[in-house]
């Protein structure tokens, strides 16, 4: 897979795509920093995609501090928020009728249905296959899988329906994002091919876990990157440390990378499938 990657002529377009619900985990960090890593160091473009279309979770305050954290990291993107492009807007709730147009095409198409003011995917007899590039070949029972919501009653799209409506739109080659996604990527792919279109290479990178073996939280201390950088801790440091967490840059025993470095040596090989501990002595030793 990595070769097909490297020697691949597609233009890499990647995303980070946060809801604006909180600040920004450190390993919602680390996705992003994966993404303008290999968009970095392939040419490619790095899109930052507001997922904000849950109006009542959603706040102006998460946003802002969620761009400030990026921009703290030393990540800035090629198009979104502030910065334009092409695909504009970057934020869901302004592109509410895209979704609901998508919505009603697959109605009249008879391959979605209302349902109490809902809309719900039909989900087709047989399997749905993808391959991913962490995690290899996966294969799923399309009969486990419920005819699912895509747009509620409210006309709010869900999560799977705006998700992929957008990765079309913004053509979005690479869909790098946390492995707690891996089981909503059936669904994903469906979507795809009910709307005809070309499935993204997937990439789903691990969690990172405390020292429990459970999901880093804040039981476990600071999950934050504000909270980092109001310590004292150096946006460098914390982007080396982040991106050896679960990723090996095949360069022996060298731990400390300039952020060209780690641009120069970022490919999706060498993430492990294996989930991480987050490991604070380490975090401070860089
Ligand atoms: N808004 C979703 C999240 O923050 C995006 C997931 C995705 O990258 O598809 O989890």
């Amino acid at each position: 897979h990595p070769q097909i990657l490297r020697s691949s002529n597609v233009f890499m377009r990647v995303r980070f795509a946060p809801s604006p619900t909180g600040y920004l985990h450190v390993g919602n960090a680390r996705t992003a920093l994966f993404n303008w890593l290999l968009a970095r160091g392939q040419g490619g473009s790095f899109i930052l995609r507001i997922e904000d279309s849950d109006t009542e979770r959603s706040t102006r305050t998460s946003e802002e501090t969620i761009l400030r954290d990026l921009r703290w990291l030393g990540l800035d993107w090629d198009e979104g928020p502030d910065v334009g492009g092409p695909h504009a807007p970057y934020f869901q709730s302004q592109r509410l009728d895209k979704y609901r147009d998508h919505a009603q095409r697959l109605v009249a198409e008879g391959k979605a249905y209302a349902d109490e003011g809902a809309i719900r995917f039909k989900v087709p007899a047989g399997q749905t296959r993808f391959d991913d590039l962490v995690h290899g070949p996966g294969k799923f029972e399309n009969e486990h899988i419920e005819n699912f919501v895509i747009l509620r009653s409210d006309g709010h799209p869900t999560y799977h329906l705006s998700v992929v409506v957008d990765d079309i739109d913004m053509e979005i080659s690479h869909v790098v994002r946390g492995d707690d996604h891996i089981s909503n990527t059936p669904k994903q792919v469906l979507l795809y091919e009910a709307f005809a279109r070309a499935v993204p290479q997937f990439a789903h990178v691990p969690l990172i876990l405390g020292p429990d073996k459970k999901r880093l939280s804040k039981r476990h201390g600071a999950t934050s990157v504000m909270e980092y950088a109001n310590r004292g801790y150096l946006p460098e440091a914390m982007m080396n440390f982040l991106a050896l967490l679960g990723w090996s840059p095949g360069a022996g025993d060298k731990e400390l990378f300039t952020r060209e470095e780690l641009v120069a040596a970022c490919a999706l090989e060498g993430i492990s499938g294996g989930n991480e501990g987050w490991k604070q002595a380490k975090h401070d030793w860089f």
